[in-house]
């Protein structure tokens, strides 16, 4: 006994159902798959024993391999070396990745001994769906020798310049201080040449703080500054700096106030870039505040010292607030373009916050005062 006509067709069509079921999936498959060939970057998966389970071309391309790598070991394909020429133990690292971790320094040497830099951005995945999913990794990989070898360049090139300015500014700066004095004692009353000396001493400072912020940056970008904590008595250094920076404030009229916290004991820390930051800061401080003072304070907290410079000055935005800290930043205020400044600062005193682990926040209220906290814990 033959179908009927509605059993022919039902039978029809459960079959293209079925079909384009399977179909689906493999289409999804297989967009998924052209998706990551068709990747700029590298990428690379691998599972819980470190073998290759997906590839895509732009990771032979950077790998220089033309074979497959499924099924590969990752040790014996990627093998980087970091900043000093030391292997990267890739393994270790992955098995102690719980979250994505990225780095820009490592670089992959060729058979030919020719060296490539790589960004390489690593997180943990699941490559399986469902409670039971395999657990693997992924890893991005982009070749940025290019841009290493310009940031490089460029870097070398502020640190020579800078290097190379700092002894003409520090003669002229002498020569400056000296004619002032010289003309001081002479007697002659000539307000223009004061003025004139007063003007040029003024500019050359500014010429060789400027110098400073740059060489500090290119060796903070280069990763060049190195971190030697010490034991840091913060009742003497606050005492210091006061000292330091009172004859600046006062020819403003300004005060600088101290508020220590009497529980306070040893810092331990760099020295020189806790100095440098409350320095930044205080210094900041002074030029932004037309009237009242500037108080310095420090209070113990958990495994550190919470430092505190607030001013009683023109204040920042809100808007101002979020970009202070970012690369030649200088607010349109008129009263901020009043004072000579280059809007890296700040820039560089986050640079250096960054290397001894202290966190920076601002409170800040536009014609009242601004006050940033810094927070440096004890290092090791
Ligand atoms: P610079 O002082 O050379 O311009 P900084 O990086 O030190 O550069 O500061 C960036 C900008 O942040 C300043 O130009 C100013 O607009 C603002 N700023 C920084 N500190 C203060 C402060 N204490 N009060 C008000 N504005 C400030």
């Amino acid at each position: 006994m033959g179908m009927s006509k509605k059993e022919t067709a039902v039978r029809a069509a459960k079959k293209i159902a079925h079909t384009v079921h399977r179909s689906d999936a493999s289409l999804e498959r297989e967009r998924l798959t052209s998706l990551i060939n068709s990747m700029a970057d590298g990428v690379l998966a691998i599972d819980e024993t470190g073998k290759i389970v997906i590839s895509n071309g732009a990771a032979l391309n950077i790998l220089d391999i033309n074979s497959t790598l499924s099924g590969r070991s990752l040790n014996k394909v990627l093998k980087l070396v970091d900043k000093n020429n030391q292997a990267v133990d890739l393994s270790d690292l992955i098995y102690k990745t719980k979250t994505q971790f990225s780095s820009r320094d490592w670089r992959l040497s060729y058979q030919d001994g020719s060296t490539a830099n790589l960004y390489v951005s690593l997180a943990p995945v699941r490559l399986g769906y469902g409670q039971e999913g395999m657990k693997g990794y992924v890893l991005l990989l982009r070749d940025i020798t290019r841009e290493k070898s310009l940031e490089e360049e460029r870097d070398e090139f502020i640190s020579v310049v800078s290097h190379e300015l700092r002894t003409p500014i520090a003669i002229s700066e002498g020569n400056i201080g000296n004619a002032e004095f010289i003309f001081e004692k002479s007697g002659i009353t000539n307000p223009g040449i004061k003025e004139a000396l007063k003007q040029a001493h003024e500019q050359i400072n500014f010429l060789s703080g400027m110098i400073n912020d740059l060489a500090t940056l290119s060796r903070a970008e280069r990763g060049v500054l190195q971190v030697e904590p010490e034991s840091i008595n913060v009742h003497a250094l606050l005492l210091d700096l006061q000292s330091l920076y009172t004859p600046d404030a006062n020819k403003k009229g300004l005060e600088i106030k101290v508020d220590l916290d009497p529980e306070l004991e040893i810092l331990q820390t760099s020295k020189l870039y806790a100095r440098e930051i409350l320095q930044n800061f205080i210094t900041n401080a002074i030029k932004y505040t037309e009237k009242g003072h500037i108080t310095v304070g420090a209070k113990s907290v958990k495994d550190g010292v919470r430092f505190t410079v607030t001013d009683t000055g023109i204040g920042i935005s809100k808007a101002d607030q979020e970009k202070v800290f970012d690369k030649f930043f200088r607010s349109e205020d008129y009263r901020t373009r009043q004072n000579n400044g280059t809007g890296l600062g700040l820039y560089v005193t986050m640079k250096l916050a960054r290397l001894i682990h202290a966190q920076i926040s601002l409170d800040s209220e536009l014609n009242k005062g601004s006050t940033f906290n810094i927070l440096i814990p004890n290092l090791q």
